[in-house]
């Protein structure tokens, strides 16, 4: 039993009220207002001073991926590598740093820094030469890998191209080192996958625990359960004496398999998941189901075509679709769907109404992840099914919408990512980062939503700035509105009485120094259900992914 006070902040409890005080007691808020009152609290063991400091809910990650996430943060992050021997320079102090690494792994190369060169293997055995370098490119569909790599996956001048990918050669048929499509995407990735152990896992499920927790999030949804994430999660919950570092729900994804009832016998496995994790720490809210691809491989369901032409179908058709939507929603399961093609979204909404007309009224949480393209007609479908759009600022960062905009190349891009289409609607609208394929602070995350610029380099023009939203409801979407998402505002989101005692005190205040200050604030403490995280580490609520 302790009560400890939280003194003369500048406290921004959710929706659009604000507090000077707040009083935690076990964990829990029992009370937030004024100071006067604050002061008046009975019982209060310890007073903390926050001199004015803005206090936010702590933010919820409504989409992310947590191994996926740890697993990036221990890769060499190269997106912002100046030149080739910038490059070099990063692989050779990350081996040296870890001498005992069986390889080095790095991330998120791009093509400018080589300034017209072709990678080659070399360049990264000058680098490292005694062990397999793995590098993989910003927009996951390249590898670029030294010769020891290159033998450590068995390629060789003899190795034929598998369907869908290249290995580069050069004149002589030799392997340059540079790895194309499913290459990369599938025999690269897949031995890297392969050779992670469980430490390494519970070490990749921590970075991200640890690095959320400094950056101020207090609770995220993974949106990629599989075996192997269940149990490191169920693992890491044991190790904490039944608490997690952060509140963790997840949703369980879903494979298209050859019939309709191998894809139903899925459920039963997340129903019995869904009844053995349903705790404050960590849940099993429902699935995920994969309905289309992304617009910058051009892998989205889209209405139109490509401006290359393509037009691919959904993963998903809404034959195949909906017998599963059906059976999920009359399972009370939660459903989130991928769909960032207006073709995707249109499949989804379809199959969610054949559910809700078959199933009759009952209480449904249901989403829909990314909506990077839709129609106004499915806009307005979404907002009258109750259906949570699920979105990502930091995806519509304009430092990345190069490759996006041409893919679509007409008018469609007029309306990318246009959030407050939704709220006008009157749809639900939950702020996630999608991390890793995003950097996963929720500051700079803000910072675009509520200018619509970008967090990478501020300078660029804004990504159509008539979408930017007022920067409380930017914090709403990240917070009340996740916490919605993820059947947790009982539990927290804002801060109110009752909830959980969750949120985080920054050391400048965007709300007076304007949106910049979101690029430049630091956490200087993350509270989590009433207990403050250990010193939270610098930097970490800047941009860097
Ligand atoms: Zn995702």
């Amino acid at each position: 039993m302790s009560s400890v006070h939280y003194r003369g902040g500048r406290i921004f409890t959710g929706s659009d009220s604000w507090a000077e005080s707040l009083v935690v007691r076990d964990g829990v808020i029992a009370y937030v207002g004024s100071l006067a009152e604050g002061d008046a609290f009975a019982g209060v063991d310890e007073v903390v001073e926050l001199d004015g400091a803005l206090v936010l809910p702590g933010f919820v990650d409504a989409h992310t991926h947590l191994i996926g996430l740890g697993t990036s943060l221990r890769q060499v992050d190269l997106r912002d590598a100046v030149d080739l021997a910038d490059i070099q320079r990063r692989l050779a102090s990350a081996a040296a740093a870890s001498p005992d690494a069986p390889r080095i792994v790095g991330r998120s190369w791009l093509y400018a820094p080589l300034r017209g060169e072709a990678p080659t293997r070399q360049m990264l055995d000058e680098a490292v030469p005694d062990r397999p370098v793995y590098l993989i490119s910003n927009d996951v569909h390249t590898g670029w890998v030294n010769t020891a790599a290159l033998r450590e996956l068995g390629i060789d001048d003899d190795t034929p191209d598998p369907i869908g990918g290249t290995i580069t050669r050069d004149a002589d048929g030799v392997a340059t080192g540079l790895l194309h499509e499913t290459v990369a995407l599938g025999q690269m990735r897949d031995f890297l996958e392969g050779v992670e152990t469980v430490e390494s896992i519970d070490a990749a499920l921590s970075a991200a625990f640890e690095h959320y927790r400094a950056a101020g999030v207090t609770a995220a949804i993974d949106m990629g359960l599989g075996a192997p994430d269940v149990a490191a999660l169920e693992r890491a919950l044991a190790a904490g004496g039944g608490r997690l570092p952060i509140r963790v729900a997840g949703h369980w994804v879903i494979d298209r398999t050859s019939s309709s009832s191998s894809d139903l016998a899925q459920l039963a496995h997340v129903i019995e998941l869904r009844e053995r994790l349903r705790g404050p720490w960590l849940k099993v809210n429902g699935i995920k189901i994969m309905v289309d691809g992304v617009i910058d491989s051009c892998t989205a369901a889209m209405k139109k075509p490509f401006s290359d032409g393509s037009h691919p179908g959904p993963i998903w058709s809404l034959e195949a679709l909906t017998p599963l939507v059906v059976a999920a929603d009359a399972a009370g399961l939660q459903i989130a769907m991928h769909a960032i093609g207006d073709e995707a979204s249109d499949i989804a909404l379809s199959a969610l109404e054949t559910a809700i007309e078959t199933n009759g009224a009952r209480p449904r949480r249901h989403r829909i992840e990314h909506l990077e393209t839709v129609t106004e007609e499915n806009v307005a479908r979404l907002a009258r099914l109750g259906v949570i759009a699920s979105m990502q600022p930091v995806h519509a960062d304009p430092a990345i919408q190069d490759t996006w905009r041409e893919n679509l190349g007409d008018e469609r891009i007029d309306r990318g990512f246009p959030w407050p289409e939704f709220t006008n609607a009157g749809a639900r609208l939950a702020f996630g980062t999608d991390a890793p394929t995003a950097p996963h602070p929720p500051l700079p995350n803000m910072f675009i939503a509520s200018t619509r610029k970008s967090a990478l380099d501020p300078t660029l023009p804004p990504n159509i700035p008539t979408y930017a939203l007022p920067l409380t409801e930017a914090i709403a979407h990240a917070t009340a509105d996740a916490a919605y998402s993820g059947q947790w505002e009982t539990l927290t989101g804002s801060l109110t009485e009752g909830l959980g005692a969750d949120f985080v005190v920054l050391d400048q205040d965007p709300f007076t120094l304007g949106p910049d200050a979101l690029l430049t604030a630091r956490v200087t403490r993350a509270v989590i259900a009433g207990e403050e995280a250990a010193a939270t580490r610098a930097n970490e609520s800047k941009g860097a992914s």
